[in-house]
């Protein structure tokens, strides 16, 4: 099988913690170039551009991860694709919806692989959750997901910003598991979203849902003031009485009290493998599912000023 040359554009946090390590231990990748706009370099790439457009020009790079924020994301991406390059998108994967259908057409006509990636999706638990609900009838759903934005997001000012989604930036990690395991796809029924005086995106968020079958009693609980013990679980029960329950992000998993599945993530191995698999036979994914729920939990949430809040 061919070797894919690999580029990544922004070498923040989620490109060190896990793009660069996962490439590096992934013989079906080699990287070749990685561009940073504070002009950061890696050991492991042969070709190092502060301006991503210099790369784009590389006619060696197959495939390039881009792991800048959202709100530059679409423009990045759809210069890759005109430039010949399939594409990963980090979540979420754009800024609109209108913005990730333009690539997944892009991706059609230019020929080029484009890739949503939801990391949470790559853990043994959830796609054993999933398994377990297929064909159950849910009675009910709570999703509780609550960090401590100041530990987690220190010093990042483009998540406070228009289309950085503010709490929802990890909350939609716990959608995408909600959207992955659920037996029918839910529907944002209300939602209530607080807006610290002095920030343009939530810091909390409320979520229920519908179904196109029954009456269960569905809710999300998204929180970024969480001090102490921090909470990423999922809790689903069926009328038939399974008690089902996620932890730790989406890594573990009980059901009926028993730990079913307990193992330490390796999502980003996931991703790698995924992307392998569809630069191979040349097919997209495009998984829009959790970003339409974040998409109308704006458009129909009631909004609430809350304190400023200062990092
Ligand atoms: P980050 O640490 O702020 O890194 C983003 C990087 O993008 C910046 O460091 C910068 O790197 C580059 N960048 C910033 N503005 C840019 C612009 N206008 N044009 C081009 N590049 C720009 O953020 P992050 O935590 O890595 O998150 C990035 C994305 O990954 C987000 O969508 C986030 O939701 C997702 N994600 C994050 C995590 C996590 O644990 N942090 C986990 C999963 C997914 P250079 O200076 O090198 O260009």
């Amino acid at each position: 099988m061919a070797v894919h040359r690999i580029g990544i554009i922004g070498l923040g946090k989620i490109a060190q913690d896990q793009h660069l390590p996962v490439i590096k231990s992934n013989p079906d990748f080699e990287l070749l170039a990685v561009s940073s706009t504070r002009g950061l370099s890696h050991e492991d790439a042969k070709y190092t551009f502060q301006d991503y457009r210099e790369l784009l020009k590389l006619p060696d790079v197959d495939a390039v991860s881009i792991c800048t924020p959202p709100q530059v994301r679409h423009q990045i991406a759809r210069e890759a694709l005109l430039a010949g390059k399939s594409v990963l998108l980090e979540k979420p994967p754009a800024a609109t919806l209108s913005e990730l259908e333009d690539l997944r057409v892009l991706a059609a006509k230019t020929g080029k692989v484009v890739f949503t990636t939801w990391h949470a999706q790559y853990n043994k638990a959830v796609d054993e959750a999933k398994k377990a609900l297929a064909g159950w009838s849910i009675k009910r759903l709570l999703v509780t997901w609550k960090e401590d934005v100041r530990h987690w997001h220190p010093g990042q000012q483009w998540i406070w910003e228009a289309g950085g989604f503010g709490v929802f930036d990890p909350g939609i990690n716990a959608l995408s598991i909600v959207t992955r395991i659920m037996p029918e796809p839910v529907f944002i029924k209300t939602s209530s979203l607080e807006f610290p005086a002095n920030r343009d995106a939530p810091i909390a968020a409320n979520l229920t849902f519908s179904m196109s079958h029954g009456q269960g009693d569905l809710q999300a609980v998204f929180d970024w003031r969480q001090t102490g013990p921090q909470t990423w679980d999922i809790e689903v029960e069926t009328e038939a009485g399974m008690q089902l329950k996620l932890t730790h992000g989406g890594s573990c998993l009980e059901i009926n009290g028993r730990v079913v599945v307990q193992e330490e993530p390796a999502e980003y191995q996931g991703i790698y493998r995924r992307f392998d698999a569809l630069l191979t036979i040349g097919h997209s994914e495009v998984d829009d599912a959790p970003f339409r729920l974040v998409a109308d939990a704006f458009m129909i949430g009631k909004r609430e000023q809350v304190d400023a809040f200062e990092d």
